[in-house]
């Protein structure tokens, strides 16, 4: 009977304890997060959490990791891995002994280093979250840095609650890596409409603080003073860990089509790692998604359990904006053109070819669910690697069901 420890109690690390306990593994299960909390949900903290001030969703009562025997040691970190004696140093310099190893350490905020950068806060996690809700209040004014989809879900969930909101975006437009300019168009105008201020081609200079406030300087001798400034730049995969190990990184924790690091004893999953990916000719990417936390997790379960199963699932991303969700399948910065299907209720889905005509990505946005058929479908058109006619892609009365068939 082997032992599986884990490093990370949050989406991909608890998923993988659960998953492998319903599968019937038969040794010992540790799961070690460093937060004080049990599992929760991540993606609702930048929208209900500081809008609402709900609790996260928890992805598992202490209950049932107990009845599940799982054993959870909540608020402990790891401090280093031992490879060579199959080891692990706790931060209270207890030492646990593994047989098989997961890292699922995820990633941290991107921090920005000009001067005065020591006075943004960041999200990423419950505590940050909480600490940032109680200096929200109607009318203060926040400054946010950087208009990816943290920023701009913060950005509207600050407005929701009555702070007036600027978001400052050194590129010339918003979520430049992840959607196309269409969707993107879609999103700040519904920004606009709702009174977010969001300029682009800003360059940052210094913050400084004041009596009570900041004053962003900006490199066109302008500044901007607010109450607080957020930045949102992005995540860094939390890699400090395998490192020291000696384990190969590369953008995150290397792993191998099967999530094993390069010690077959450890496997990665979700945010701190690196993968191949076989529907793109096995470019390494390194993404922060949620349902591709999951879906590693799954992947690296059956292989714990010695099957043979290399993760190739269509990479999906959402986010909630005011009342519109955005939709994202696979990455459209690997697409070559772009064609636009508009539906017959006005909403326009926009996908990706490659050189090939091959479909790579597909994005849309709107009210609620809205979108969320049609880019089902087309997660399942990207992993047939058909080759697809665009004029048929842009017709609306020709349904996509129909290509998945022919
Ligand atoms: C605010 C926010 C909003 C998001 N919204 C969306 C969204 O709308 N759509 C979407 O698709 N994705 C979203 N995501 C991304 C999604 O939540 C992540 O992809 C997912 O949580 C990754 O899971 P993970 O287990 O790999 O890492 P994480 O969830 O980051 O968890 C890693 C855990 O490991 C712990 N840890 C790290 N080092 C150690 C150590 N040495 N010892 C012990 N514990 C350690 C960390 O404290 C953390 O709890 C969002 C993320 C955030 C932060």
């Amino acid at each position: 009977m082997e032992s599986l420890t884990i490093i990370g109690a949050s989406e991909a690390d608890t998923r993988t304890a659960l998953h492998l306990q319903e599968r019937g593994w038969d040794g010992e299960i540790v799961l070690i997060g460093q937060e004080p909390h049990t599992p929760y949900e991540h993606p609702p903290l930048s929208k209900a959490v500081l809008t609402e001030g709900n609790s996260p969703p928890l992805l598992s009562s202490a209950e049932q990791l107990q009845e599940l025997q799982i054993r959870f040691l909540q608020g402990s970190q790891v401090a280093e891995i031992d490879r060579q004696s199959h080891r692990l140093r706790l931060q209270n310099n207890e030492f646990l002994p593994y047989d098989k190893l997961l890292l699922a350490t995820g990633a941290s905020a991107r921090r920005l280093t000009c001067t005065g950068s020591e006075h943004t806060l960041v999200l990423r996690n419950l505590d940050e979250t909480l600490a940032f809700r109680s200096l929200l209040a109607t009318g203060k004014h926040l400054i946010l840095i950087g208009a990816g989809f943290i920023g701009l879900e913060l950005a509207a969930s600050a407005r929701k609650v009555g702070c007036q909101v600027t978001v400052l975006e050194i590129a010339p437009r918003i979520l430049g890596r992840a959607v196309p300019a269409e969707v993107a168009e879609v999103v700040a105008s519904e920004h606009k409409q709702q009174g977010v201020e969001i300029r682009c081609d800003v360059k940052l200079d210094q913050i400084q603080a004041l009596k009570s406030g900041y004053t962003i300087e900006l490199k066109n001798v302008e500044s901007i003073s607010g109450d607080l400034v957020v930045a949102g730049i992005s995540a860094v995969p939390e890699v400090a860990l395998a490192e020291a190990a000696g384990l190969d990184i590369e953008n995150g924790v290397s792993v191998n089509a099967f999530q094993q690091t390069s010690d077959p004893d450890i496997y990665a999953v979700g945010d701190c790692c690196s993968f191949p990916h076989p529907l793109y000719e096995q470019q390494r990417m390194s993404l922060e998604m949620w349902r591709c936390a999951r879906d590693q997790a799954e992947c690296a379960v059956q292989n714990l359990l010695g099957e043979t199963k290399e993760f190739s699932a269509v990479p999906w991303f959402w986010s909630d904006q005011f009342e519109l969700s955005l939709q994202v399948a696979w990455l459209p910065s690997f697409a070559k053109r772009v064609i636009p299907r508009t539906r017959l209720d006005g909403v326009t889905i926009y996908f990706g070819l490659n050189d090939q005509e091959k479909l790579v990505s597909a994005a849309g946005v709107g009210a609620g669910n809205s979108v969320t058929k049609d880019i089902r479908l087309a997660e399942m058109l990207i992993a047939t690697q058909k080759t697809m006619n665009p004029a048929e892609l842009s017709d609306p009365n020709l349904n996509l069901k129909k290509l998945l068939k022919s």
